[in-house]
Order: structure tokens, then sequence, then C-alpha cells
């Protein structure tokens, strides 16, 4: 859920001042308004379907109507040359606002609610962008994140745990555009459509609250198994995090993929690399060269045939892929031509272990004592 965002997206928008006055609003005022997220629900959509009642779609910036229609609708958008494609007519508009009735549209598979904008990126593909205030974006992916059924204050850990690693995004402006993709890079969100009662009880139940380290919001990280320590952030993503320290944990030991096994011919890895862009034809070895303190790998060799390539463990995640390569807590060993992994751990290590806090609420503790287990020297605020 944490990533580098050093790429540029091509979007012709405009932050718009609602959105600049959110940020300029203080974190600590109690009372103080909602403050709003812009998450990026669709990257690169060739064709939208959209569905739903009372539909509008608004040139953004010269405020024309391209449909309205007060009953229900059925609409196929794609982007055109310079334009927006509305049921197969082309219309000179490269951003459009949706508006609907019912509190609900529905585009693509994905139920959304809150303010929405379609870009045009490329003439080929759209972007959309979802305004939500932060309480229904933390009711949207807290499901998503983590199994409705889990006991109460392990959903309350992570709603707090969400909701303030939202804010400490939105507080970096990375991006002009959105504050947050929707993918499992930053957290997943999958809209109103995942939205239930229990998850809405677990936001409800800690509105507002927010973890703060020096009166500011944390990078509340997390991860779905730390396989028996969290990591240092400093050894995750080359940064240290006062609150971001290893602890150990035995609560995720229950965890169903607490170890792992996955075998991988040098073949395989050979296809991966060159997919990724490296030049080579063949793998001929592995090596581990450098371990954290809490021994995950931070840097492996891959030998191949057009030199050695040296990666760090997130890279190396990367190019094996997340679900393949689960941690980099793993051990590995080669024979006739296959690695063999086995590791403990799902994820990057850092910040809350998902599993740990379900143990942590099995065995009685509190959300706050969840929270304040992983993360170090910080307070549980409320910020409206
Ligand atoms: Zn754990």
């Amino acid at each position: 859920m944490f990533k580098n965002m050093g790429w540029v997206k091509r979007i012709p928008v405009r932050t718009c001042a609602l959105v600049v006055a959110v940020l300029l609003a203080p974190y600590t005022a109690s009372g103080g308004p909602i403050p709003r997220i812009r998450v990026e629900v669709f990257s690169d959509a060739p064709t939208l379907h959209i569905e739903g009642r009372g539909i509008q779609l608004i040139d953004t910036y010269r405020n024309l109507y391209l449909f309205k229609n007060p009953g229900d609708s059925y609409i196929v958008m794609s982007a055109g040359n310079n334009g927006m494609m509305v049921n197969e007519k082309l219309y000179a508009a490269r951003i459009v606002t949706l508006l609907f009735s019912g509190g609900v549209v529905k585009i693509n598979d994905r139920l959304l609610r809150g303010h929405l904008e379609i870009a045009n990126i490329d003439d080929s593909h759209l972007v959309v962008i979802n305004e939500v205030d932060l309480e229904s974006y933390v009711a949207g992916l807290i499901n998503a994140e983590m199994p409705h059924d889990w006991p109460l204050e392990a959903l309350e850990a992570q709603a707090v745990v969400a909701r303030t690693y939202a804010l400490w995004q939105k507080g970096r402006h990375l991006n002009q555009y959105y504050d947050m993709d929707a993918g499992f890079m930053d957290q997943v969100y999958s809209g109103a459509g995942s939205e239930d009662t229990r998850g809405w009880d677990a936001v409800n139940a800690t509105r507002g609250q927010i973890i703060t380290y020096g009166g500011k919001p944390i990078l509340a990280m997390y991860h779905s198994i730390c396989g028996g320590e969290t990591e240092n952030s400093e050894d995750a993503i080359g940064y240290r995090y006062p609150y971001l320290r290893s602890v150990k944990c035995n609560f995720c030991r229950i965890a169903p993929g607490f170890r792992w096994k996955y075998a991988m011919s040098f073949r395989r890895l050979a296809r991966e690399l060159i997919a990724k862009g490296y030049h080579l034809s063949a793998v001929s070895g592995f090596k581990v060269l450098k371990r954290s303190r809490t021994h995950r790998v931070t840097i492996a060799r891959i030998v191949t045939d057009r030199g050695n390539i040296d990666l760090d463990g997130a890279a190396l995640r990367a190019v094996i892929g997340y679900d393949k390569l689960r941690s980099t807590l793993f051990w590995v060993n080669g024979k006739d031509g296959t690695l063999l992994f086995s590791g403990r751990g799902f994820g990057h290590g850092v910040g809350m272990c998902q599993w740990g806090a379900y143990g942590m609420a099995k065995k009685g503790y509190t959300y706050k004592q969840i929270i304040h287990y992983y993360y170090k020297g910080v307070r549980i605020e409320r910020m409206y």
C-alpha cells in the first residue's frame, strides 16, 4: 500500500477550489468539516458503462450538458478524438462531471457515491476521480482490507489506520488531481458496493479519530501478516519514521498464510525479468546478499548471461509477483534450475499487522491497544 509515485499523469484537470479549501483546514480542529478525499477509481479505462437514475453529464469547464435524463439510464462512454464519446456521439469535452440521484451510481463493476469526474487522458483511455468524504471513503474500503466478520476491535483499528493513511497521503500533494488510487498499492477502495453495517459500525465508533505523532497524522502503513516480527521503516522504504519500529508479533501465527512456499524455475524468472524490461536471455543463479535486522531480504542478486542484477526486496517482489513472493522474509534453495522459496508473512511487514490485529482482538485487546502496539509513541486524536 506504499509506493513511490514518481510518475506523471497527463490529465488536464485543475484542482478545484473546494479541495484547496479542505487541504488548508487544520488537522486537529475538533468539530471541523469532514475532509474530502479524491480517489482515482479507474486509471485507464477504455470504456465506461454507467448505470443509474437522474444522470447528468456536464462539461466541467464550459458548464454545458452532454447528457441529462431524470429517469433510469444506461450510458456507454469512451475517449474520443479530443473529446468524449457518449453513446457513440462525440462531444468536445475533455473533463466531465457526473451527477446522479439516489445516492449511488454504478460504473463498470463498482457502486460509487459522492462527486465524480471523468477525464480523457490520451484520446483512448478515461480516468475516473471520485471525491468522497473521509468517513464514506473508510467505509468503502474497510471490507476490502479486512473480512467483515472479524472482531469489531480489529475493524475499528483498521478504520482509524485507514483514515490516518488517507490523510497522510492527502497531505503529501504528490498528485495534483487525486489523493489516492484505488488499487492495493494505496488502499483497496471498492466504493459503496462493499459497504456493510459492520464496516459502518467500526467507522462510526471511531468517527474522526486519527493517529498522530508530533501533532500530525502518521504514515499509518499496514500489511496482512508480519510473520513473527514487524519491520523497521528504514529497512523497507529507506526512511526512518520514529513510530514505525519493529515489534515482535506472535498474534498472527493463527493466520492461514503464516508460512508459505513458492517454486520458480530460472527460465520463468528470466521471462519475468525480460517482461519488466531487463536485457538478458537466461538466469543461472540467485543469491541473497543482504538481510535486515528482522532477517528480511533487502538485496538479492540474480546472475544472468548479461551480468548480475541486484534488486532490493520490494523490486524483487514486483518482478516475481506480490502474491507469489508473499514477503521478503524468505529463505531460498536452488535445485536443478528451480528456486524453492520458503517464507513467512504476507506484505512489506511495516506498521500494523492485520492478522496480528485479528489475534489481539480475539484475545480481548481494544482497538486503541492494537494501534499503540504497532505504532510507537503515537496518540489517537479526534480530528472532527
Ligand atoms: Zn504479525
